[in-house]
């Protein structure tokens, strides 16, 4: 006779994703959506949306919020409340997901692509000062893999030419560091609520800015440009979340503190397991960054490993695992940007070595033991 676990075979054990999102038990989200049928009150800015916004404020450290129906629209509009002139260049990041460059184009703007620094993948300072011109009016960088940028530098190109920075900060929820949050960086910055994110509202998105004036503005904008009950002074999108998505988004919050330390665990556990194999590398923090591992990226060496990362990523999906290459291909290769002249993969030598090198292992806050050692055994057993 066999038992039981013998007799599973690859094909019947339940795949494992990178990324799964956290839900709470279900039964303490009821309250929340009783308080929202009594008041039916469930969208536009009601009690739930204002509540998120305060508790957003207070555990980011941040002095003005708006929420989105989704990070994509909150890209957008933040783009737009920066008022660049049309046609005006925006340098950024090829390293990203897709809708950072799309943001730009959106707003009838061009993208100028530079190059990443090796360490973490986000802009290299070098590289964007090289990449400005006389239309260059802005910068869009991406906080990759909730690794801070050098917002100091970034900051210190930006006064010199003159320059509005808008941070994709789509992967920085729960990082911290001793000097001022990276959230307060920048003119704006720009959150993603997604279900695959750290903190999740199904759905949603957020903008942090630093004046009432630009919040009101912002928010006008994310409700079709409406400043009063009979006056629409700009042309604004509807990018209003509802009382359901800020309702879960105040139970979520209630979790993230546990949320993040299951995180750090689970990475912490990764690097204990996969340090020091030749090939492998891990993207770390930088040091005195308290991090929130929204994803776990390892590069891999084919030189090394005597594997590439396209073969361990198909000896994964062998084993039922299914780590995710964030990001490859680059958004410079995509057909609506690889004929510009930044685009062009010579020029963004080390973002193309990183997006041919990284896997993103499975992390989630309710990953068992069990599915971090089989991940772990696929690497140790190449
Ligand atoms: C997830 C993500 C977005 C888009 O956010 P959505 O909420 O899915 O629209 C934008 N930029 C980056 C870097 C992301 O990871």
């Amino acid at each position: 006779m066999m038992r039981p676990e013998q007799k599973k075979s690859p094909s019947d054990r339940k795949p494992i994703p990178v990324t799964r999102p956290f839900l709470p038990p279900l039964a303490e989200f009821i309250p929340y959506l009783e308080r929202i049928w009594e008041s039916r009150w469930v969208t536009n800015g009601g009690p739930q949306h204002q509540e998120l916004e305060r508790a957003l404020c207070r555990y980011l450290n941040v002095p003005f919020i708006s929420l989105f129906n989704n990070g994509t629209n909150a890209l957008l509009t933040a783009l737009q409340a920066l008022d660049l002139p049309e046609g005006s260049e925006v340098v950024t990041t090829p390293f990203s997901f897709v809708a950072t460059a799309h943001a730009i184009k959106w707003n009838r703007l061009t993208p100028v692509f530079s190059d990443v620094e090796p360490t973490h993948g986000n802009l290299d300072p070098a590289t964007i000062e090289a990449a400005i011109t006389p239309r260059t009016r802005a910068i869009l960088p991406v906080h990759v893999y909730g690794n801070p940028c050098d917002t100091a530098a970034i900051a210190d190109i930006a006064e010199r030419h003159d320059l509005k920075v808008l941070y994709d900060a789509a992967h920085l929820f729960g990082v911290t560091r001793p000097a001022r949050p990276p959230l307060r960086d920048g003119d704006l910055s720009v959150l993603s609520f997604h279900a695959t994110k750290v903190f999740g509202t199904f759905e949603g998105g957020a903008i942090v800015c630093s004046s009432e004036a630009m919040k009101k503005r912002i928010d006008s904008l994310k409700n079709f440009g409406f400043t009063g009950e009979t006056t629409v002074a700009e042309v604004g999108m509807n990018g209003k979340m509802n009382e359901v998505q800020a309702a879960f988004g105040l139970l979520a919050l209630t979790h993230i503190d546990e949320a993040l330390a299951r995180r750090r665990a689970v990475a912490e556990r990764y690097t204990a397991a996969l340090a020091g194999i030749p090939g492998i590398g891990i993207v770390r923090p930088s040091v005195g960054v308290t991090p929130a591992w929204p994803y776990f990226p390892i590069t891999v060496e084919a030189a090394h490993l005597g594997k590439s990362r396209d073969d361990l990523f198909e000896e994964f999906k062998r084993h039922d695992i299914l780590p995710r290459r964030y990001f490859y291909p680059l958004i410079s290769s995509f057909a609506p940007y690889r004929d510009l002249p930044s685009a062009a993969p010579e020029k963004l030598p080390v973002a193309a070595r990183f997006a041919e090198q990284v896997l993103c292992l499975p992390i989630f806050p309710d990953i068992t033991g069990e599915e971090i050692e089989r991940t772990i055994t696929v690497i140790k057993a190449t």
